[in-house]
Parts: C-alpha cells; sequence; structure tokens
C-alpha cells in the first residue's frame, strides 16, 4: 500500500499530530488495476470526540488558509 507523504500537521486545538485519513477508489471487480489512495483529511480522534463542532469549525478555517 502507498501512501502519499503528507507533511505532519498539529491539531490546532489540542496541538497533537493529526491523523491524515486516506480515501481509496473502490475495486471495479472486472478491472485488476491497482486501487487508488489519495489524502482526504485530517481528523483527530480526541477533539471529535470531545468537540466535534469545535472541531469541524478549526478545519474548516485549517484548509482555507
Ligand atoms: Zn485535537
Amino acid at each position: 500500500m502507498t501512501h502519499e507523504p503528507v507533511h505532519e500537521d498539529l491539531c490546532p486545538l489540542c496541538r497533537r499530530p493529526l491523523r491524515p485519513e486516506y480515501r481509496r477508489t473502490q475495486p471495479s471487480g472486472q478491472q485488476d488495476g491497482p486501487a487508488r489512495v489519495w489524502f482526504y483529511r485530517y481528523r483527530c480522534n480526541g477533539c471529535e470526540a470531545a468537540r466535534p463542532q469545535q472541531f469541524a469549525d478549526v478545519m474548516r478555517a485549517f484548509y482555507e488558509s
């Protein structure tokens, strides 16, 4: 499995490293080419559990900056 290196960013709320989440193409069944994997978004388990709305707002600003 190949993951594109993503530079490590810290969570703006708790200063712990953000965990990149990847998406992959669904295998088509007929073609057996390699599934494409790409960076989707950052996750932070602690903040998503403790303050999901605040985390969503912070990440929106994070991506727009
Ligand atoms: Zn966090």
